[in-house]
């Protein structure tokens, strides 16, 4: 069975975790959690950032900065994970969910514009697949509404809009390093920061709710209880691992790319008869080939693929299931977005990891001609 996602090492993982356990510091924020922090001031000229346990915990964070509170609303895309919704439930707010665009699954300006109301506190986009929101619009709302910005990067590593890197607009932007993503640790994330009066609340909501940060600085001599916290960050062993993976991130991005366009040039005859719908790009959007996937016709269509490609020892995958269905939201609240819906219908995605070869992808291909019997 070919997997859709495999994990993939560098091989320098088990040395860095073998130097961290022999610097003896193996709790958070030590030698390679500051490795890694810096990596990305460095490469993307982030100006802060705090690795976390996972993308969920920095969301939780950025809720926390953001001072969300149980009144205001907060504006999300429906067709995403659930982590980013759920850490502005976690605060009391009324989760307002926003449809997808027609071309695309993320969130759009004009979607954002028929939403927003005197409540809205915040609004959280996620650049699916990688590929960047309409950002100029999206930052000018916030801007002249007062709005805070939460990117959701999870999928978004190494990505650009008109060549600034996402996780740059927003006031908050949670990555994730999760074994599905590109760059993983297992279970990972980190928060960015692009705000410097947040700088400070930001260490002291990771570190418990206490000016630890400060104190192992040298800014305080003592460390207390200052603010509302919790243990969001990692233990060096994790961030050890991290460090293997974003030194490589040069080639772990070439080789990703190279398969999807792998994937994407084998599969152009089918999108040019119709069968099915490539991943639509903007001109204004990088491509960090985080998913490959593609629109089926209908449910039963994208349904019957799956269990096609499974009898062919190929797993293929779904996702959203929208989060303005799902169990817990719509008791409440009962909402048709017919964008969100479509694509959580009718989009599939194929296996893409490092490992992957280019027999394999022919294969994958090969077998995706077969189903649609063109
Ligand atoms: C994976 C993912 C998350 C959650 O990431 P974790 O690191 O597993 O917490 C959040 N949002 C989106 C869009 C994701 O794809």
């Amino acid at each position: 069975m070919i997997p859709y996602n495999k994990p993939f090492l560098t091989g320098n993982e088990f040395k860095y975790i073998e130097i961290a356990i022999k610097k003896g510091k193996i709790s958070g924020n030590g030698y390679f959690t500051h490795l890694c922090q810096e990596f990305f001031l460095k490469r993307y000229e982030f100006p802060k950032c705090l690795l976390t346990t996972s993308c969920t915990d920095a969301l939780e964070m950025s809720a926390i900065l953001a001072d969300v509170k149980v009144g205001d609303e907060v504006i999300v895309p429906s067709f995403t994970f659930t982590s980013s919704a759920n850490a502005f439930i976690l605060r009391g707010a009324k989760i307002v969910f926003a449809d997808s665009g027609e071309l695309h699954p993320n969130i759009t300006a004009k979607e954002i514009g028929r939403l927003i109301t005197k409540q809205t506190k915040a609004i959280l986009i996620v650049h699916y697949a990688g590929v960047a929101c309409e950002m100029d619009e999206i930052v000018k709302i916030c801007k002249e509404n007062e709005i805070i910005l939460i990117e959701d990067c999870a999928h978004s590593i190494d990505s650009y809009y008109n060549g600034k890197p996402l996780g740059s607009f927003g006031t908050f932007s949670a990555f994730s390093f999760h074994e599905t993503k590109n760059i993983n640790a297992g279970e990972g994330g980190m928060l960015v920061i692009n705000d410097e009066r947040f700088f400070q609340r930001a260490e002291i909501i990771w570190e418990k709710g206490t000016n630890r940060v400060s104190f192992l600085r040298g800014d305080v001599n003592k460390y207390e209880w200052i603010d509302v916290g919790s243990s969001f960050l990692p233990s060096e062993l994790t961030s050890a691992f991290l460090f293997a993976q974003l030194e490589k991130i040069e080639v772990i991005q070439n080789k990703r790319i190279q398969i999807y366009y792998q994937y994407y040039d084998n599969l152009e005859h089918l999108h040019n008869v119709g069968s099915i719908c490539l991943p639509y790009i903007f001109d204004y959007a990088s491509n960090n080939a985080h998913i490959f996937y593609f629109i089926c016709k209908n449910k039963m269509e994208r349904d019957d693929f799956i269990n096609f490609m499974n009898s062919k020892g190929i797993k293929t995958i779904f996702h959203y299931l929208p989060l303005h269905k799902s169990p817990f939201y719509s008791k409440f609240v009962s909402l048709t977005l017919p964008n969100a819906e479509f694509f959580s219908d009718c989009l599939v995605r194929l296996p893409l990891f490092y490992e992957l070869t280019n027999e394999q992808i022919d294969f994958i291909s090969k077998t995706v001609f077969e189903f649609y019997k063109v």
